[in-house]
């Protein structure tokens, strides 16, 4: 499908012609990170302020053309790329609208445009001796905070700081229309109606584009201490973190699991990791405490520790920075280290904490059963009762065909305990078009009514990223 060339000049006119991208040098952008879909869009524009992504908007709405928002293009559920067949789409990239526009360090807040990375937004507030708390694990270093607004993110610091949701004051969002929705207020407090702006977070681009954020910040801890720790199976775990926080409250910020199919994985493809103790241990626990106050946390890590009792194989505390981060190495390489072995059959799962090694024990016996030789990927934020399970062959062969015939399959049994324990089967990646079918088998009919009816009154020509989500 070839683009109309008046609307072609026309977006050139709006964005400038090094702004617009068709045909091969559009490609890349409708590729996803895992490689899982390739589609084309019409053309890719780069907008460089709110105006111009009114404008295109408004070009596309009076051309029936459909519109797939894009920042970092890191999702894993396919929804930053256009659909396969023959829907007219354009992908609009924010990467252009990458400003600080203001930091308020009495306020606590920062005020950015939806284009910026996100790892380009710790400095400015560390500068001020502010901290602004949204840290995704692994290396995702395109991703933009419009992206982790659209996804409402998730990460390392959830236990501590919430979701991208819980970080936002304002929002400045262009419609369906493209009307422009100036939402950018940093009050506290405002109970003037609806919460509008908890209604664009987490909606994966389908009811309008964010272009601009009032973020909170928070006071920038001085003193952390890590822990690497090797515990006995998950129940262990959850146990550990339900004592660690009876004992050191809100100073706890990670609590992350990882099990030793992940740590093999790692050793083999991504170079400079090595096991953390002399012993090669199942499960283990990377944790980490840390404070405002100037006073060293790892004493009372230890004795938390150590009074924690037979769940506890071994452990090591530190509170060295570079030491903290070999062992952060092991977490955060995970998705990569996956990635080079091959595609998996992903799953990014919620259950009640509590219930977090029910589900690992249940499901894992119930899919080796079904499949014998199953290799399965779990770890994750145990610390929110958010569990990335990822099953694959180990050979490469067995895998292609473990892929192609039992995908639902192994959806179907890991869903149905995700259910059974009154779970979420998109926990922090979202939906996409990777689970748009699958949520309606576990979302109430209710539920499904009124997201689809929010969605027909913000964008009743449904252009705003077709077939994601609902
Ligand atoms: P994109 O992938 O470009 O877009 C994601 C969705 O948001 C799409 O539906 C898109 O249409 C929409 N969108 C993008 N920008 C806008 C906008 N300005 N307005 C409206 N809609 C928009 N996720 C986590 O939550 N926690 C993790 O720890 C984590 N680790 C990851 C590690 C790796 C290696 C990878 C590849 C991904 C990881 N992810 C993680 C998933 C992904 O990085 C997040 O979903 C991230 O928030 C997406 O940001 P992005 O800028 O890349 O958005």
């Amino acid at each position: 499908m070839t683009i109309e060339p008046q609307v072609l000049e026309s977006l050139v006119a709006i964005t400038g012609r090094d702004g617009v991208l068709t045909g091969v040098d559009a490609a890349p952008y409708g590729k996803d990170w895992r490689g899982r879909y390739a589609n084309e869009a019409l053309a890719v524009v780069f907008p460089s302020d709110t105006q111009q992504v009114s404008d295109v908007v408004k070009l596309c709405a009076a051309n029936k053309i459909s519109i797939v928002p894009q920042g970092g293009n890191t999702s894993l559920c396919g929804g930053s790329v256009p659909l396969a067949g023959p829907i007219p789409q354009i992908v609009i990239n924010l990467s252009r609208m990458n400003r600080v526009r203001a930091i308020d360090p009495t306020n606590y807040t920062m005020t950015v445009e939806a284009g910026c990375k996100l790892e380009s937004l710790y400095a400015a507030p560390e500068a001020a001796d502010r901290l602004f708390p949204l840290g995704l694990t692994a290396v995702a270093p395109h991703c933009e905070i419009g992206g982790n607004l659209s996804t409402n993110a998730g990460g390392i610091n959830v236990l501590r700081y919430g979701t991208a949701r819980n970080l936002v004051l304002g929002l400045e969002v262009v419609l369906p229309d493209g009307r422009i929705w100036d939402g950018l207020r940093s009050l506290r407090k405002d109970n003037t109606g609806y919460d509008l702006k908890q209604l664009f977070i987490g909606a994966e681009g389908t009811l309008g584009i964010i272009t601009a954020a009032v973020l909170k910040l928070f006071p920038r801890p001085k003193s952390v201490a890590t822990a690497c720790i090797a515990v006995r199976d998950p129940a262990a775990a959850v146990e550990l973190l339900a004592h660690l926080r009876a004992n050191c409250g809100d100073t706890i910020d990670a609590f992350e699991f990882i099990s030793r199919s992940c740590l093999d994985l790692v050793f083999k493809n991504i170079p400079e990791t090595h096991e953390p103790f002399a012993i090669k241990h199942e499960w283990l626990v990377i944790t980490r405490l840390a404070d405002v106050l100037p006073a060293p946390l790892d004493a009372a890590l230890r004795y938390a520790l150590n009074s924690y009792g037979s769940g506890i194989v071994e452990f090591e505390v530190t509170t060295n920075k570079d030491d903290a981060e070999r062992w952060w190495k092991l977490r955060k390489n995970i998705a990569e280290a996956q990635k080079r072995e091959g595609l998996s059959i992903k799953h990014d799962i919620s259950v009640p904490i509590s219930r977090v090694a029910e589900f690992i024990e249940q499901a894992s016996a119930a899919l080796r059963k079904a499949f014998p030789g199953v290799r399965i990927v779990a770890f994750g934020h145990m610390g929110d009762g958010n569990i990335h399970y990822n099953t694959s062959m180990p050979d490469a062969v067995q895998n292609k065909m473990f892929l192609a015939q039992h995908e639902k399959e192994v959806h179907h049994i890991v869903y149905e305990f995700v259910a059974k324990l009154q779970g979420s089967i998109a926990a922090e990646h979202g939906l996409g078009q990777l689970k748009r079918e699958e949520v309606t088998h576990y979302k109430s009919a209710l539920e499904l009514e009124l997201m689809r009816s929010i969605k027909s009154t913000l964008d009743p020509q449904g252009l705003m990223n077709p077939g994601k989500v609902v």
